[in-house]
Parts: structure tokens; C-alpha cells; sequence
């Protein structure tokens, strides 16, 4: 209730309805779900609208004592043992995942102080032209835990940190497409299998992963390498470029949805449940 007795409703504004019932949220989460089942992208406004909206059934459900994460009743989702399952599973992955992670940037020459080429209108001798302007690779956005982290493939890996060569500006990317190509193919690629350019060729349905997998596989050219480094991201320490989970705190934030405080989403427990076994088959992950 508001001052003057409105009902009003805290996540559109709208008066008339209390947040738990904003048609507004319920819409936007809807249509989250329903993007995401078909595998198409989705706004901010949506993603945002689903997490409130999974949040407050949340707490609703906690009353109920039922566990949000596997919908069983007895437990929360914090000693979920599916959840805790999914984390064994992921830990699992990862003792494969960082070693062919730093091998895969050292073989392509991704590191601190690598140049890459990004593509800008300048002006030259007072006319408009569009140059490839070396930038310098700083490092990961800092706030971004585990940029690197095997779960990246279902939620995007971090952005990076460059710096402008002519400006010495500072700017935000996306992590080049190469990169992610080479960690793609480095964690997916199968031996007597190609990739198929579309979901429905013949070879995309005869690869193990191909179905499994977001499609990561872009054929983008952006942002290319211009000179190789071979300096590490975080000074030889290369944990930190996967998700630490050892303590219990760490743990807790994992496969959970909140808003910003958590590691990864609960979609992506279901993710790592379902490509465990394909990475253990065809991968070698013990
Ligand atoms: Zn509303
Ligand atoms: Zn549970």
C-alpha cells in the first residue's frame, strides 16, 4: 500500500495489483521461458522479469518447505542433493576443463598483452574511414567471477577488458569469437565427426554434442588476433578463471538464480546434468 492507500504494484508501477500479481512480470517471464525453450534470445526486461519472478516463488515455496531447484519436499534447495549432485558433476568436468583451457590459450596466443583488431571509423585528413585499430587485451571484466568457466557455455563467458592503441581508452568486449570457437571445439570436438553449419544437417545430428551444445560454433571473424602473449590472465593462478568450489559459501551460490549474488543459473545445473555423461563417454571426464 502506498501513502495514500493505492495499492500499487512495486515492479511496473501500475496500481491496482501487488507485485506477487503484476500481469506485467507474469508476461515477461512467459515469454522468457518460452524463448529459451526454442533456443532464441532473450531481452533483459524478459530475464530479469523471469528472476523476480522465480524469486518470489521461491520464498512463497519456502513457506511450503519444497525445494525450488528439484521440487521435492523435505529439503531446501541449499542441501538439495540433486543440486549438490550437479555440482559433484561439474567439479568433475572441471578437472578436465582447466587444464585444456590453458592449453587452448596458450596454443592460440590469448593472453595479457595479446593485440586484437577491432574495427572503428576514424577520420583521416578530415574524411570518415573504417579502420582495424590494434587493441591491447588487459584482461576479464573484474567483476566477473570464473570467466572462463565450463558453465560459460550455457551462459556466456565474460567480456574483456581492452585498451584503445590510439586513444588509450578503455573499453568493454565481448570475448573474440575466436577464442570462444577454440574453446568450443577444444570441449566439444569428437574425432570422425564434423560440425554441421545448421542444427538439421546430417553431420549436426550425427555429433554427439552438436544437439547439446548452445550454438557456439559461430563463423564470426570479429575482433582476430593480431600478435599472440603467452602471459597469464591472473598471474600463473588459473583457478581463477573457473568458479571456486570448495567452500561451502561457494557452493551454496552455485546453480541458483538471483539476482546477481549467484554464480550461474539453476538452468544451468540441468545444462551440466545433461552433458556430464556425453563429456564422460566421448571426453574422457572421469
Ligand atoms: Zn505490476
Ligand atoms: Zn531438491
Amino acid at each position: 500500500m502506498s501513502w495514500n492507500g493505492t495499492l500499487r504494484c512495486s515492479y511496473c508501477y501500475e496500481s491496482g495489483h501487488s507485485k506477487r500479481k503484476c500481469p506485467t512480470m507474469k508476461q515477461r517471464h512467459d515469454q522468457y521461458v518460452a524463448l529459451t525453450e526454442a533456443g532464441e534470445d532473450v531481452t533483459w526486461r524478459q530475464r530479469s522479469a523471469h528472476r523476480e519472478y522465480k524469486e518470489m516463488q521461491e520464498t512463497l515455496k519456502e513457506s511450503n518447505k519444497t525445494c525450488t531447484y528439484c521440487r521435492e519436499g523435505g529439503h531446501r534447495v541449499l542441501t538439495c542433493p540433486m543440486r549438490l549432485g550437479d555440482v559433484d558433476k561439474l567439479k568433475k568436468i572441471n578437472r578436465w576443463w582447466k587444464p585444456l583451457v590453458t592449453k587452448t590459450l596458450r596454443e592460440i596466443g590469448f593472453g595479457k598483452g595479446a593485440l586484437i583488431a577491432r574495427s572503428k571509423w576514424v577520420v583521416v585528413n578530415g574524411e570518415h574511414e573504417k579502420r582495424e585499430i590494434p587493441h591491447i587485451v588487459l584482461g576479464f571484466n573484474g567483476d566477473h567471477y570464473g570467466p572462463l568457466d565450463f558453465t560459460g557455455f550455457a551462459e556466456g563467458f565474460a567480456g574483456i577488458m581492452v585498451m584503445d592503441t590510439t586513444t588509450m581508452d578503455r573499453e568493454r568486449v565481448y570475448l573474440p569469437p575466436s577464442v570462444h570457437n577454440a574453446l568450443f571445439h577444444a570441449a566439444f570436438g569428437v574425432e570422425g565427426h564434423e560440425f554441421g553449419e545448421s542444427r538439421w544437417s546430417p553431420e549436426s545430428n550425427a555429433h554427439p554434442f552438436q544437439a547439446h551444445v548452445p550454438r557456439g560454433l559461430g563463423q564470426s571473424n570479429a575482433l582476430p588476433l593480431l600478435a599472440p602473449s603467452d602471459t597469464s590472465f591472473c598471474g600463473g593462478d588459473e583457478d581463477k578463471l573457473f568458479f571456486p568450489l570448495k567452500k561451502k559459501r561457494e557452493i551454496n551460490k552455485m546453480f541458483r538464480s538471483g539476482k546477481g549474488e549467484y554464480f550461474t543459473e539453476e538452468n544451468t545445473g540441468c545444462f551440466i546434468r545433461k552433458i556430464y555423461p556425453l563429456l564422460k563417454k566421448h571426453k574422457g571426464v572421469k
